[in-house]
């Protein structure tokens, strides 16, 4: 009895991952006319298969991209494929798939020469002028993968970002770096990428799961913080492993700078060890400080500004932001509203005052004031913790800044006291003091800039002591002259009042007498004369107000404001006062307009005499 499939013509179909090893003279193939030539036409079998049908050999017109039943006559020795077209109507077609075994990321090195399937998803795409570059992301790693169709052209179109692939190729050291050198690159069908995408997620869920360590000082604040701080980092260490950029803002203050910093040396050292390019944590990372004490609208609009350009010429991810020292009040409301458009998400750490409307805008918000802690615990000593949760490596070069993010807030918390102990041996509080005066004073000095090497010399995290010596001596001696020039500018033109609840009140225009554009800066100045009558002053309760032409700038000491809610009353109760602000409970800032200064700073004047204090 005659079985009609057996008798049928056997067509093969080549898989992605099939090359020249895989094929056989005498057999027909599917394929695809590519293009032509004088002496016959190119037919592709797949990505990386092609052979010539002899002019002699084409059967019928044809045109490009056709599909197209091939012979293979030989295979010469040089590789080259001598085909003839066929005409068959019945045939039974088998797919050829190459079993190369799917390797994960991590385990490239020990695969060196050989060719290998990998399958992730696409995290980067780069054009440069030879070759299209794709970062590949699988459970264990990250990976580059270079395709080559022609100079400065992009390589399989048809692949974009968060698609999910598999790459056949060989793995090679390029520059002293793994890299694929693409064979073929197929976008895995919904079904097969659904189930990949599982295995990243769930092996990427353990992964990025940070060590369970102790914290460098015992702190109840910090224990209960301790839930979120492991949620915020490890959010932080997924966004390094699927390489996703991040931005860090900061408050550009000493306690604002070591708190970044902290984050910054383990995100980046992360960044290093998850097999990024040799730079890539200068591209995947960025570190910046916000002039104002919140997220404003100018930030969020310079950092979406870097990042879609980003996005659209290196094919980058959209960021993951890091906000510490600021981010936590409703002053930051208009930025997180901008930023919701383009879905980019947040997390904060912070320990001013925060505002409950906020947190719907964040994925992660570590605050001492959600677990009954207060300002103490400075966003140096939280950013510090955390980092050490994203990658417990760095906690050697990073352990002195708790301390001098601690003296540089004026912490009282305990946990003060704790960081400096824990550090004594290497950082008296005087070098501690030293280091938060530096670099408020370079941070004056670099405006907008990170400063990001020099920063590490004055925190001495470069393994370089002598030259951090001799900076922080020169940058003291040029803060406390500068100090000093101002503080007898200003200080004979402090005037006093005694108010109704027994605080003393000193008032300073530092407008106009006070040096402008300088070091140091209006809030700074105010906090100088505030310390100097403190001491002045000591066990009386102390307000110090620095005013300008349409701000102020309180400090205070035994007198328990709530400047946040005195500004949110005066906004309702000054109609036209145009006012806005906030900060620290009892250290912030209040702006205004200039017209309604005298009005503002009565009526705020009033709210403090009415405050209880402390004797
Ligand atoms: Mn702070």
């Amino acid at each position: 009895m005659e079985n009609n499939e057996t008798n049928d013509v056997l067509v093969y179909r080549l898989g992605a991952g099939c090359d020249l090893s895989d094929i056989e003279e005498g057999k027909i193939y599917q394929g695809k006319v590519q293009g032509f030539a004088n002496f016959g036409m190119f037919v592709q079998m797949n990505d990386r298969i092609k052979g010539l049908v002899h002019k002699s050999n084409i059967k019928a017109e044809h045109k490009e991209r056709d599909a197209i039943l091939v012979r293979v006559r030989q295979i010469r020795p040089n590789g080259n494929i001598d085909l003839e077209e066929v005409q068959i109507q019945v045939y039974q077609v088998q797919s050829l798939d190459r079993k190369s075994t799917t390797v994960r990321i991590a385990d490239l090195l020990s695969r060196l020469g050989k060719t290998v399937a990998i399958e992730g998803e696409i995290a980067q795409i780069k054009q440069t002028s030879g070759p299209t570059i794709f970062t590949i992301v699988d459970e264990s790693g990250t990976q580059n993968a270079a395709a080559f169709i022609e100079a400065g052209v992009r390589a399989y179109p048809e692949a974009e970002l968060d698609n999910v692939i598999r790459v056949v190729g060989e793995v090679m050291m390029r520059n002293n770096q793994l890299q694929i050198e693409v064979d073929s690159l197929t976008v895995l069908s919904e079904d097969e990428a659904a189930a990949v995408k599982v295995r990243i997620e769930l092996a990427l869920e353990a992964r990025a799961e940070p060590p369970e360590i102790p914290f460098l000082v015992p702190s109840e604040v910090m224990e209960r913080l301790r839930p979120e701080m492991r949620k915020l980092a490890k959010i932080i260490r997924k966004a390094v492993f699927m390489s996703q950029p991040i931005i860090l803002r900061h408050h550009a203050d000493a306690d604002g700078i070591c708190s970044a910093v902290a984050i910054e040396q383990a995100v980046v050292s992360l960044i290093r060890e998850s097999g990024g390019d040799f730079d890539a944590d200068y591209y995947m990372f960025k570190r910046a400080p916000s002039k104002a004490p919140f997220y404003e609208i100018e930030d969020i609009t310079r950092d979406l500004d870097f990042s879609l350009k980003d996005h659209i010429r290196f094919g980058q991810k959209m960021p993951l932001v890091i906000l510490t020292d600021n981010g936590s009040t409703e002053e930051d409301e208009p930025a997180y509203k901008i930023a919701s458009v383009y879905d980019i998400p947040f997390v904060v750490i912070d320990h001013h005052h925060p505002d409950g409307t906020i947190d719907k805008y964040l994925k992660a918000h570590v605050n001492p004031y959600h677990v009954g802690g207060d300002f103490g615990i400075t966003a140096g000593m939280l950013g510090t913790e955390v980092a050490r949760l994203i990658n417990p490596k760095i906690e050697p070069v990073i352990r002195h800044l708790p301390a001098v993010a601690g003296v540089g807030d004026r912490s009282e918390a305990p946990e003060r006291a704790l960081f400096l102990g824990l550090v004594a041996g290497q950082y008296s509080e005087q070098a501690c003091k030293d280091i938060a005066l530096a670099l408020d004073y370079e941070q004056f000095w670099l405006r907008f800039n990170d400063g990001r090497e020099i920063v590490k010399d004055i925190l001495n995290i470069t393994g370089n002591p002598d030259r951090h010596a001799k900076l922080i001596a020169l940058l003291v001696e040029g803060a406390n002259t500068m100090i000093e020039d101002q503080m007898s500018a200003c200080l004979p033109h402090v005037v006093s009042r005694v108010l109704k609840n027994d605080a003393n009140l000193f008032l300073i225009d530092v407008e106009i007498h006070a040096y402008k554009f300088t070091f140091p800066p209006p809030g700074k100045t105010s906090g100088e004369v505030h310390d100097r009558l403190c001491r002045k002053h000591a066990g009386e309760p102390v307000v110090t107000i620095g005013f300008g032409p349409d701000f102020a700038v309180l400090r205070s000491r035994g007198v328990l404001m709530n400047i946040p809610r005195m500004v949110r009353e005066l906004r309702v109760e000054i109609p036209g006062g145009g006012i806005s602000g906030g900060g620290h409970l009892v250290v912030g800032s209040i702006k205004f307009v200039e017209g309604m200064r005298n009005v503002v700073l009565e009526a705020l004047i009033e709210k403090i005499a009415l405050t209880s204090v402390q004797k």
